[in-house]
Order: structure tokens, then C-alpha cells, then sequence
């Protein structure tokens, strides 16, 4: 099973909404990694979904990527009584430490912090900043305010309080514990949520030591001053607008969206671009021309990935918004002024053997029109450096780790399997001449670039280039 198209799909899977037969079908219309959210579902409800994709990358024999995203130090309100309520404009509305189900005139706020930081006039931003609330008066464990724009507000909503400083870690008790249960469960990658400085993700590294990549959430404009050491410390990078579009204004996001994606594609990192692409397909069948648009900018921009968050975890219409992106970025890519773009952004190699040697891959596959590149590599480094050249034809990546296979799932343009761990370098050939085959990149008569490193399985140690006839 093989997709015809190089961007790829993030679905998230919310703990209640998404079953096993939902699952399937998300998988089958084109999600490639899915996203469990640490922020909803209890540590039951994220191992049986983990099961479940398990379950099915063994039915479909293709490798898929699972990410914990660690709700970091988000700052969310409690739970309500009926799950939801409606805020109308010029209302009250009281927050305090109070774990009692909230109702339409308090919730809890369970966040010391906060209390500690308000001051009366100031603003507080709810669920993504769709809501505004202005402090009335306040002490250090309630806040009474009055309802600017209203609207309505539903269990775990985030808060945000433009312009306050808060004293918060960036790894919570809470994100120990949800990354403890996710390492010992196997995700492959592990988000940081509003990571703030390069030392966010460095301890964070510590902490995970190898056991899953990382994937550094971008969401506060204060971390865009350190873009570049952030990108590098980092495995993948998400441009997370929905938080990110609540301190920052609307106008600067698809700026930041762009900065994001150039450095990372720059540092050959894998870039996720997150949150509202098919926004209004939580309640309706068809995307607007608008979302549909901002899909397409962002696989023009070259990102590696495009999420999905409530559209699947809890829209009306999980399937129909994967298959919308699905077709987006296929219509894209087709597109020859898509190759235009690719080409004219192509990143030039770094001194190293393995970029000497996957540049030259690239060029040769373009001169005999290739059908497909195929990469040996173990940790996937090599194969991420084929994903920067944006070539014009797929990237099968062959390694022997199943851990890679599946991180490399989030890859542009990468088609992961695992292989056998081959000693001999024309057993490679063969491996990658068969595979192309059976996966339906090549059909006989078609030629494809191989690259490895000889003795296979030593990181870092691509050294060869060769071309093979499939027969
Ligand atoms: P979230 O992150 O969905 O976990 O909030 C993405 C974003 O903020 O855009
Ligand atoms: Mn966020």
C-alpha cells in the first residue's frame, strides 16, 4: 500500500470520539502519523488507542508514526458540570481554585499563577483566544470579570493573559508523568508544548534520552528569537498556530508560518504546519475556499506535514477532512508550478560525505528520470537529508529499526520500511530493486538511485551511490 503524494497527514485522535473501525478508515484515507493528545483522555484511553494503531500498521504492513503531545505548561480552565457553557457578552464570570464543576457564572482556574500575575483591567484570552474576559477585580485565588466577546466555552480550554509574566516550568508534574507512561507505552515521538527557549528542549532530550524523537512545538513568539538553535536541538518541529495566533497577532502568523518552515527545511528537519487548516469541517462536510487555500500554502511552502487536531478527534466529519487533505495536497503536487517552487528552493548540500553523496542521488535521478530514490539508513539521518533535496520523484527509505520507519512516517516524500539488516552490498541492491517493486514505486525496465553506507547499520556512514535496473 503505497500514497501518491509526498507531504504528509497528521490525524489527531481524540480518547472518546475515535474508535478502532474509525481509526482504519482515517488511516485508509491518508493519515500517516496520529496524534494522541495529552491534554484530553486518561492514560487507559491513549493505550488503547496506541493498541489500536498498532493493531493496524500490523494489518496494513506499513509503518506508522505516534506522537504524545505533552500539554506543557498550557494554562487551561476546569471542567463544567454540563461539559459546556455560553458566555454572553457584558456577563460576570468568576474564576477560582475551586474543584466543584463549573457552571455559566465560575469555573476553576486551577492555576495559582495566574491569580498571582492578575491585576484588574487586564485581559484573559480563552480557546485559542476566541473569547475575551476583562479582570474585574482580583485576588490570589479568584478573579471576577466581565465578558467582552463571548461564546462557547467547553471542559480543558486553554487561557492565555497577553502581557503577564508566569513563573512556569516548561515540563509540568503532569507531563512527567504522561511522558513516563508514553516512553514505557513506545510512542516514536514525543511534543513539547510551548517551548519558550533552546534549554526547553535540551532538557526535555535528557530526560527522553533516545527513547522517542522530538518534536518542538513552536506557539510562543518569544521562542522565534531563538528559531534557528531551537530547529536544531530539535527532531521536528510543529508550527503550532492555534496557540501561537493567541500572543501573537493573526497577521503575523502565516509570516512566522513561513520563517518556521525555512529554517527547518534549511536545517533538513521535518515541519508539521498545525490547527485550523480544515476548521470549519468539524461541523460541516466541505472546507471553506479559505482552508482549503491554506492547505495548499502550506505544501507549496514545502512543509513536510499537515495536521489535523479537532476535525478528527472530535468533528462531525473525521473521514471527509482527512480525505480533503488528502486531495488538496495531491492537486498541489501535480501542479507543475509546484516543482517550479521546489526546485528554484532547492537547499544547498552541507560538507559532509552523506550529503555529497545524496545530492549526486538526487542529480542522477533527475537526469535518467528515476522512478524512485532509495535510501539505506538506520537512524534515518541519511534519509531525512534525501527528504531536504525535495526531489521530484519518492523516497523509499529502507532500515532496519521499526522505530525509524515509523519516525520517518512524518517525513516528506519518504516511504519507511523495514528491512532485514543486510551485510553485503549486493544483497542492498537486490533489497531495494524487490522493494520497489512490491511496493509499487518501479515497474520493470524502470531504473532507481540507491544510496548506503557500507557496513550497513554504522549511523552516519552513507558512502555509496548506485544505479540499478529493476527487472
Ligand atoms: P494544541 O497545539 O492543539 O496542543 O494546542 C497546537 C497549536 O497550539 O496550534
Ligand atoms: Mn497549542
Amino acid at each position: 500500500m503505497r500514497r501518491h503524494r509526498n507531504a504528509k497527514i497528521i490525524a489527531t485522535l481524540g480518547p472518546a470520539a475515535c474508535g478502532e473501525a474509525l481509526i482504519g478508515k482515517l488511516f485508509e484515507a491518508g493519515a500517516d502519523v496520529f496524534r494522541l493528545n495529552a491534554s484530553h483522555g486518561t492514560h487507559a484511553e491513549h493505550k488503547k488507542l496506541f493498541r489500536i494503531i498498532r493493531g493496524l500498521e500490523k494489518h496494513y504492513n506499513r509503518p506508522i508514526g505516534i506522537i504524545l503531545d505533552l500539554q506543557g505548561p498550557k494554562l487551561r480552565v476546569g471542567e463544567f458540570a454540563a461539559g459546556k457553557i455560553l458566555l454572553k457578552a457584558r456577563q460576570s464570570f468568576r474564576f477560582d481554585l475551586s474543584e466543584q464543576p463549573g457552571d455559566s457564572r465560575r469555573v476553576q482556574l486551577p492555576h495559582a499563577e495566574i491569580f498571582a500575575a492578575l491585576k484588574a483591567g487586564m485581559n484573559l484570552l480563552l480557546d485559542d483566544g476566541r473569547i475575551r474576559l476583562r479582570v474585574v477585580h482580583c485576588g490570589k485565588d479568584f478573579a471576577e470579570t466581565k465578558v467582552v466577546n463571548g461564546g462557547e466555552l467547553s471542559d480543558h480550554k486553554g487561557v492565555c493573559v497577553p502581557g503577564a509574566v508566569l513563573d512556569l516550568s516548561p515540563l509540568t508534574g503532569k507531563d512527567l508523568e504522561d511522558l513516563e507512561f508514553g516512553l514505557k507505552l513506545g510512542v516514536d515521538w514525543v511534543a513539547l508544548s510551548f517551548v519558550q527557549r533552546p534549554e526547553d528542549v535540551i532538557a526535555a532530550r535528557k530526560l527522553i534520552s533516545g527513547r522517542a524523537a522530538v518534536l518542538a512545538k513552536l506557539e510562543k513568539p518569544l521562542a522565534i528569537e531563538h528559531l534557528d538553535e531551537i530547529v536544531e536541538l530539535a527532531d521536528a518541529v510543529m508550527v503550532a498556530r492555534g496557540d501561537l495566533g493567541v500572543e501573537a497577532p493573526p497577521e503575523d502568523v502565516p509570516v512566522l508560518q513561513k520563517r518556521i518552515v525555512n529554517s527547518c527545511r534549511e536545517a533538513g528537519k521535518p515541519v508539521v504546519v498545525a490547527t485550523q487548516m480544515l476548521d470549519s469541517m468539524i461541523h460541516a462536510p466541505m472546507p471553506t475556499r479559505a482552508e482549503a487555500s491554506d492547505v495548499a500554502t502550506a505544501i507549496y511552502d514545502g512543509a513536510d506535514a499537515v495536521m489535523l487536531s479537532a476535525e478528527t478527534a472530535v468533528g462531525d466529519h473525521p473521514v471527509a477532512a482527512v480525505t480533503m487533505m488528502n486531495k488538496i495536497i495531491k492537486r498541489v503536487e501535480s501542479d507543475p508550478y509546484y516543482r517550479t517552487v521546489m526546485e528554484a528552493q532547492h537547499r544547498h548540500p552541507k560538507a559532509t560525505d552523506a550529503d555529497a553523496i545524496i545530492a549526486a542521488a538526487r542529480q542522477a535521478a533527475h537526469t535518467i528520470s528515476a522512478a524512485a530514490i532509495v535510501t539505506f539508513s538506520s537512524t534515518g539521518s541519511t534519509t531525512l537529508r534525501a527528504a531536504r533535496e525535495r526531489p521530484g520523484m519518492p523516497i523509499l527509505g529502507l532500515t532496519p529499526r521499526i522505530g525509524t520507519a515509523r519516525r520517518l512516517a512524518l517525513a516528506w516524500g519518504v516511504h519507511s520500511v523495514k528491512v532485514p539488516n543486510l551485510k553485503r552490498f549486493a544483497e542492498m541492491v537486490d533489497k531495494a530493486v524487490d522493494i520497489a517493486l512490491r511496493e509499487e514505486f518501479a515497474a520493470t525496465g524502470d531504473q532507481v538511485v540507491i544510496t548506503a553506507g557500507v557496513p550497513f547499520g554504522t549511523p552516519g556512514a552513507t558512502n555509496i551511490l548506485r544505479i540499478a535496473w529493476v527487472k
